[in-house]
Formats: structure tokens, sequence, C-alpha cells
């Protein structure tokens, strides 16, 4: 065994050396979404009957208010994601697509809502490489038409109010259209992203820098923006209702603005009224599993994030003494680093897209499974993790895909005065999505969540590009519940990290009993491939010393991590919230109303178009 201080030079030259690294180069790639904001911030927290976390404080604000007049989480929720596609459009808007997990109090049920992408009708497996059949490098493809997804997100929205809403629909969009006509100071972060958005090219649609980089210059900070075009969008939705986005004068507009796109873009072709027309959003059934004392249940494919989840803290709990464990254990981290590694090799392998026969999501977290592969683990620390063969599965069927780039994400949590929870991750991909701006919505770019590579090695790759397919994603909006009635609910952004984020903070929230606001601020790690990326600069300092940190198999580096979780908590049947300070989180809520809860029941209170 090396002594010490070798050791210790060793991991100083790697984290100098990640570090100078990590500050050269534009903080994008798959791992890494969105950069975190420079400088630390105080954690946004409160407490009450009713909780609303978001990226940014006018989504947070605007989403208590319906709140406060009566309105459910899914009222909530609608309002929260129409203001964000107008203040943090980098992020989510209406041309992207998400995942919601509901808690009905009412029904004591939980539902998932799948708003995710779906590739048009005239996909190829093929559509992101070269003529000569490589990949395209990342950049590029970002902002090929070919990229963009039949939108799922105002699909989704829709679903969860008429199902869900209590106030009407023309209520819980009119802040976001009053602040896409009337305008609002851009946040820093939204300048900073724009600045990002610029660096990696936006000469590809004049309507997005018109609007976006007006004289090519970011919007000034001191001066309201508006994005009236998105106003008018916004206005069809109140008059006509989401259907109008697929089947009305809203789609046969996009339709129109995609067609005239076409002729920069010779590669694409095109989306036909159908590709609107048919798209549905689709309801899942939770992936849940017994783990930490409490059920976890998470988003199912076509996300691998959940999957990723559950085996990340099924694996830590096979290897170490968790109930014995603190925060400042390297152990407890070490095992928790390897446990994503080799989880993510398991779900980037045999998640896709459940269309063409359900994938092996529940396999993969068969016990016996779990304790084999937490038995290869502790044989062979540092073996290079490998997919797994689960439980009634042969032989490997698919190409191992080469890994790529991704970003552009954001959680909004709530919970409502009568119990019901909304857990809801949206996203258009990379910052700004496409760089395509369409009726004054950011286009996303999630096709770029497929593999690239349709084949490799002669095999087909699971997660390959084909018509009505959704594509693989890492988004985990997630539920605890304890006794059956939920006691948490968390999701964030972060790309191929979410998994990795969100297991960190439920590893402090249900294991080292720390608050809603330490759980969000204590520092992340993150595997990487062979490499492990350490939370440089984190809002809540490393409880141990980072030299324990480092292993042979896994050689460390320091990096920021852009993660924005929402976090909600029940803490002697009080909600708690805490933002994540990473963005421009904010946690809100109605002081307790403990009378007239129980008094207070949703009724029908609709009028819609
Ligand atoms: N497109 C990614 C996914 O669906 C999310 C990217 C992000 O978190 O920024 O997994």
């Amino acid at each position: 065994m090396p002594s010490p201080a070798p050791l210790l030079r060793a991991l100083l030259l790697v984290l100098s050396a990640g570090s100078l690294a990590a500050a050269a180069a534009a903080p994008i790639s798959r791992d890494d979404p969105e950069s975190s904001d420079p400088g630390r911030k105080p954690i946004s927290t409160a407490a009450g009957s009713a909780v609303v976390v978001s990226a940014n404080p006018l989504a947070s604000s605007a989403g208590l208010r319906v709140l406060k007049e009566g309105g459910t989480a899914a009222d909530a929720l609608v309002t929260a994601q129409a203001v964000l596609a107008v203040v943090e459009p980098q992020s989510s808007g209406l041309a992207g697509g998400g995942f919601l997990l509901y808690w009905d109090s009412q029904q004591q049920n939980l539902e998932v809502l799948d708003g995710r992408e779906v590739a048009p009708r005239s996909s190829r497996p093929g559509d992101l490489l070269t003529p000569t059949g490589k990949p395209l490098p990342w950049r590029e493809a970002t902002a090929r038409l070919n990229a963009i997804g039949i939108p799922g997100t105002v699909a989704l929205l829709w679903e969860a109010h008429q199902q869900f809403g209590r106030l009407s629909w023309g209520r819980t969009l009119q802040p976001a259209i009053q602040l896409a006509s009337d305008g609002f100071l851009p946040s820093p972060r939204l300048l900073r992203s724009i600045n990002l958005a610029q660096r990696i090219g936006v000469g590809h649609n004049t309507a997005f820098t018109a609007l976006y980089l007006p004289g090519g210059k970011p919007p000034p900070a001191d001066q309201a923006f508006r994005n009236p075009q998105l106003a008018r969008t916004l206005e069809a939705l109140v008059q006509h209702g989401g259907s109008d986005f697929y089947r009305g004068a809203l789609a046969r507009q996009i339709l129109r603005e995609m067609a005239r796109l076409q002729a920069g873009d010779p590669d694409f072709r095109g989306w036909s009224p159908t590709d609107l027309s048919s798209y549905a959003v689709l309801r899942r059934q939770p992936l849940c599993s017994e783990q930490l004392k409490h059920r976890i249940c998470t988003m199912p494919p076509p996300s691998s994030g959940g999957v990723g989840l559950l085996q990340t803290l099924s694996l830590l709990n096979q290897s170490t003494d968790l109930p014995g464990s603190s925060a400042a254990d390297p152990q407890t981290w070490r095992q928790l680093a390897r446990a994503q590694a080799w989880a993510d090799a398991d779900r980037l392998y045999w998640v896709h897209d459940p269309i063409d026969g359900g994938g092996p999501a529940a396999a993969l977290l068969d016990p016996a499974y779990i304790k084999g592969r937490a038995d290869m683990i502790k044989a062979k620390p540092a073996a290079e993790p490998a997919p797994g063969l689960p439980p009634g599965i042969g032989r490997y069927p698919y190409g191992r895909p080469n890994q790529g780039r991704e970003q552009g994400t954001t959680q909004v949590t709530i919970v409502d005065r009568f119990g019901n929870i909304a857990s809801y991750t949206s996203s258009v991909e990379t910052v700004f999505g496409s760089r395509h701006l369409v009726a004054g919505m950011v286009m996303n770019n999630q096709l770029t969540d497929f593999a690239f590579e349709p084949q490799v090695d002669d095999q087909a790759v699971a997660n390959r590009r084909l018509p009505g397919r959704r594509p693989m994603s890492s988004m985990a909006p997630t539920l605890v519940f304890k006794q059956g009635q939920p006691v948490l609910a968390l999701g964030s952004p972060g790309g191929r990290s979410i998994p990795h984020l969100l297991s960190r903070v439920l590893l402090a929230s249900l294991v080292w009993n720390e608050s809603p606001q330490r759980s969000v601020g204590m520092p992340h790690l993150s595997s990487r491939g062979q490499g492990l990326v350490l939370e440089q600069d984190p809002p809540i300092p490393w409880p141990l010393p980072l030299d324990q940190l480092q292993t042979s198999d896994q050689p460390a580096r320091l990096q920021r991590v852009g993660s924005g979780t929402a976090l909600v908590q029940r803490i002697n049947g009080r909600w708690h919230g805490a933002a994540d300070p990473r963005r421009e989180g904010t946690a809100l809520a109605i002081a307790d109303l403990s009378s007239r809860h129980s008094r207070c029941q949703p009724q029908d209170l609709k009028s819609d178009p």
C-alpha cells in the first residue's frame, strides 16, 4: 500500500489539473448539462402547509399565488412551467418534453405521465451521422432540425390539468402571458445562458438571434425583456386548449415554420400533420423499490434515470453498513461512486423506449441480481464496470453504445394543501435546446439523446432512433413513501449525472438525516466512466478531506456541478422545501393553515375552453 504522502501528492496533481481543465473548457457535456452559478448563495428554504420549489423566483411566486387561490399542485405546476418557458427558456419550455410523477392525495394514487419528445415519422436511424457514417460532432448535431423531437410538454400540462386541475386553464397560464408581454428583468443565469448558447452557435436561426441576441449582444440586464410571440402562443393555448398545439391553428403554424426552416437543412425530411396530431402523453407505472427503509418511486423507461437511481441505492446498501454510516465516512462516498458507475453501465446499455416490448427494468432491480453485481464489485473493485445479464436474459442482444454529450433541464416540485404532490422534470435538452425558435418557443434537441450510431459491431443499439420512439432519458422525478404516505419528493436536472445527484441527496436525507437545506447543498460526486468528479466549491463544504476519496481505479478531478435539485420533505407533519443554490432556485410556502387544512377539499371550479 503506498504511503499517504505520495498518494496525496498524486491526488492534488489530478485535482489541480482537473480543475484547470474544467475552468478552460466550456461547461458543456453530457454529464454537466448546464453550468452552476458562480459564487456561494444562500439556500432558499420555506415551510408550511403547501410548498412550491422551482428554478426561478418568478415561477415559484406565480405557482404559490395559484396555490393560495385554492389551486392544486397540478394547477401550480402548469403555471410554474409556463412561467419558466418565459423566464428560464434555456432549460425548459412549451416545445420541450418532460416527466411528471403526481401523487393524487384523494385517490391515494401515484400517476406517472410521460411527455417525452417523439421521433417524427420521417426519422431514420442514421439521421445524426455524417455522409461517411461517423457520428456528427455533438455541437453540430444540437442545431440540426433532425434533433428536434415532437414536443410533449403542452400535452403533458394539458393532461395533468384536465385530470388534476381545479382552477381554470386560462388562469394557470395568465402569469406567463403577462411576463411574456409586459416583460421582466432577465436573470443573471438567463444572460449567462445566452452567452453559452452564443458560444455553442446560434447563427442558424434568425428569429432566435433577433430575440435573444439583439444587435449581437444579450439583452440589457436593467431593461424589461419581452417575448410577444410567445405571449401570442400562450394566448392561443388559453383560447383553444392544449390540443391547439397538436391539431389546431397553432399546430399549422408550427408545421409552416418548420417547413420554412427545412430549406436551410437539406438532411431534414420534415414533420407531417400526423406527427403532431398523433402525439400522446403516456401513462406509465412508477418504478418502485424498497430502499433506505422507505419506498422510493421514480420514473420508469424510457428514462434510465430511475433505474440508475434505484440500482445505485441498492448496490450501495449491499456494500456499506448504511445505518452506521455518516457523511464524514469516506467509505460510504467511495462505495457511492462505484455503485453509480456500475448502475450507469447497466442503464446506458439496456434502457430504451419500451414501445418495442418491455425493457428489463424490473429484472435490473432483482435482489439476487443486485447481490451478484455487488459481490463482483467487492471481488474486483478496480474492474471496469460493464452491463450485466439480468435474470431471464441469456445473452447481450444489443451493441454497446458510444457515449456523447447533452444538457438544458429544470425541476419543479410542489405540494398543495390537499396533500397532492407534483414532481416534474422538464427539458429542452441542450442550453436553449436546438437554438431554433418557432412561434416564440425554443425548440428542443432531445433527439440527440438517441445513440447517434444505430449499430455497433454489427449489433443494433437498444436506444437507436426510430420513427415514433422516445429517446432514453436520465430524468428521474421521484417520490419517497413511508407507511404508504409520501414524505419526500425531489428531482434535478444534470444530464447523465441525474441519478448520481439524486442518490447523494437521498443518502443525506434518508440515511444521514440531514435537513432539506443541507441535503440539497452538500457536495456531489459523480462517476464519469473510469473517472470521478468531486464537486468544486459546493454550497456546503465537503465533510471530509478529499484525498480520502481517491482510489486507484477512479482518478478524481475537481469540477463545478450544475445540479438544480428541488426538494420537499414532510418533517413532523409540516412540509419543508429547499431549492438548489447552484442555480436560481426558490422555495416558497403557504404558512400553516392547520385548522383550515382538513376542511379544504378540492372541488371542480374549472372552466376550460
Ligand atoms: N436530455 C436529458 C435527459 O433527458 C436531460 C438533460 C439535462 O438534465 O439537462 O436525460
